[in-house]
């Protein structure tokens, strides 16, 4: 497959009045052409820094290093203007916060043709009109005529995510950014978004704390932990056989229904490194830590074509050796 999206060695910083916080870290991964990808991790790790440093939506305390390449064009380098051009008609996001991504003052007709022009510039009001009618319904609204005449504080949470996704459709983008695209949304309403994302979007990063959806949905994981990738692989291969002890943790953590009552209820009391620039960022909650842990960030081990991991426990010599 051909790279769509390639992104080298990022690096965001956000600059605070008692010291600068760490969002992302030497982070590398390309997304290709036709290609689904799942981000997992808890809150706070940069999933959305991640998504927002693509479309260069970070706010002016930010400072972004590294490459990320679309095809040819270096996006860190666009300007502003070649910026927006990009976001209308080539990677759209769903931002997260749906009631501060909308306009409050735009009836929502208004917000979604904006939306279909920034694509189709000389089409015709109708068309732009008849479009958004067929992505709300698409996207489960039984009447998208009233709907458009709202304003989008008469929505709820729900309805405005569903309102942001149909924004980001209708431009039909080449890359999809979703930030949970889901969490205001009951299970139809979940099902039939995903499946309006994957139909109106050729490739995809989906960030989600839905192991459901992001498993069903990508073809590749990346999970996440403070602001490092800790493991990327084939969605089959990790969901099969989890290989950082973070994944672990993590799928650990999900509910499985029916529920059994005697089984203790599993979670991860993460503590955050002391030090950020040394170490595993996992070691200090991480049940398998070894010294070398502490010492030196961990390289990512390939296990097998599908699936890599960056943890010392991969390391023949640290194991053989037992460099403790
Ligand atoms: S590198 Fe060490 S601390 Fe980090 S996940 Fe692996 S075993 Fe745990």
């Amino acid at each position: 497959m051909s790279s769509s999206l390639t992104i080298k060695n990022l690096t965001i910083v956000f600059s605070r009045v008692q010291r600068p916080l760490w969002a992302i870290k030497d982070l590398s991964f390309s997304l290709s052409v036709n290609q689904r990808v799942g981000v997992i991790g808890e809150s706070g790790c940069g999933k959305s820094s991640l998504l927002k440093a693509i479309v260069q939506l970070l706010p002016a305390c930010s400072k972004v290093t590294g490459q990320i390449f679309y095809g040819e064009k270096k996006l860190l380098t666009l300007s502003a203007k070649e910026m927006e051009k990009i976001r209308a008609q080539e990677i759209a996001l769903v931002p997260q916060e749906s009631i501060n991504a909308l306009n409050p003052m735009r009836k929502v007709s208004k917000q979604l043709a904006d939306a279909y022009y920034q694509k189709f510039p000389f089409a015709s009001s109708q068309k732009a009109y008849l479009s958004s009618v067929e992505m709300l319904k698409e996207l489960g609204f039984t009447e998208p005529e009233a709907l458009l005449q709202a304003y989008p504080y008469q929505l709820s949470g729900g309805m405005q995510q569903r309102v942001l996704i149909a924004i980001a459709l209708l431009r039909k983008p080449k890359i999809l950014l979703a930030d949970e695209p889901t969490t205001a949304l009951d299970k139809s309403g979940r099902l039939l978004a995903l499946e309006s994302i994957l139909r109106h979007s050729s490739s995809s990063i989906l960030v989600s704390h839905d192991l459901e959806s992001i498993i069903k949905h990508s073809q590749q994981i990346i999970v996440m932990y403070e602001g490092q990738i800790v493991e990327v692989g084939e969605t089959k291969a990790v969901v099969a056989a989890p290989a950082h002890p973070y994944t672990k943790a993590l799928f650990n953590c999900q509910l499985k229904l029916p529920m059994n009552k005697r089984e203790p209820l599993h979670f991860i009391a993460t503590q955050p490194l002391k030090k950020k620039e040394k170490g595993c960022p996992f070691a200090p909650s991480c049940p398998q830590a070894m010294a070398i842990c502490r010492r030196q960030t961990p390289p990512f081990y390939s296990l097998g074509k599908e699936q890599s991991s960056a943890c010392f426990l991969y390391d023949k010599q640290v194991r053989q050796e037992k460099i403790f």
